[in-house]
């Protein structure tokens, strides 16, 4: 089975599918994680994010082991990834291997902002978690206070509309709900909860089409 799932920034959609991945047993890519390594590859060795040879040339040689990397969660490397991430040389290369990730067995849950519309347009499932964008800014900023980060909720806030904005408009894969895609508001919803809902769409989506 496959799962994509999508959605905008700081909208709960890495927690959702890691739970989602262990509750079904399937294996679990961020692929936010992938543009913020290249990002992050890019920034160390002085180039501009939006360097697109450089960032080909980071793709090809991408070491999936940097994936743990703390840094990749910070605020610079989030902002340098949402510029590499519009370069579609760059989505062209990174292709192949979010599918590989995919198909192999058992299947997985895969999340970011093009899954179901252009990685995994066969999905099985495909789930479209949004949440109103000043719930994101509370949640993130207290992500941020847990680990010490001292941001404020409106600059988390304007980060993540200059995100969205750039995300949705740019031309190569852009953020949009894919036609048969469930949407699932999280904005009155804990984590808990949307787990939840998220299970009640992936057992009514496979009841629906008969699949074990
Ligand atoms: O999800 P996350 O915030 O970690 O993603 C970092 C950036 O990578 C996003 O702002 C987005 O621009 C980009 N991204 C993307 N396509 C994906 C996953 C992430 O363009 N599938």
């Amino acid at each position: 089975m496959i799962i994509a799932i999508d959605g905008p920034a700081a909208s709960g959609k890495g927690t959702l599918g890691k739970r989602i991945a262990a509750h079904y047993g399937l294996r679990h890519l961020d692929t936010g994680l992938i543009y913020r390594t290249v990002a992050k590859v890019l920034l160390d060795a002085g180039h501009s994010p939006g360097d697109a040879a450089a960032a080909v040339a980071a793709a090809k040689s991408l070491d999936p082991s940097r994936f743990d990397e703390v840094a990749l969660k910070s605020h610079a490397v989030g902002e340098a990834a949402s510029v590499v991430s519009a370069i579609p040389e760059l989505r062209a290369a990174l292709v192949a291997f979010q599918r590989d990730f995919a198909i192999k067995p058992p299947g997985a849950v895969l999340d970011g902002r093009d899954i179901g519309t252009v990685i995994c347009p066969d999905a099985d499932v495909k789930i479209f978690v949004t949440a109103a964008p000043d719930v994101r800014a509370r949640r993130r900023a207290a992500e941020y206070r847990a680990q010490g980060k001292q941001i404020d909720e409106a600059t988390v806030l304007a980060d993540i509309l200059k995100r969205d904005e750039r995300d949705q408009n740019r031309f190569a894969a852009p953020l949009k709900q894919a036609q048969d895609a469930y949407l699932l508001d999280t904005t009155h919803l804990d984590i808990d909860a949307a787990i939840w809902a998220a299970i009640d769409i992936v057992e009514a989506t496979r009841a629906g089409r008969g699949r074990d």
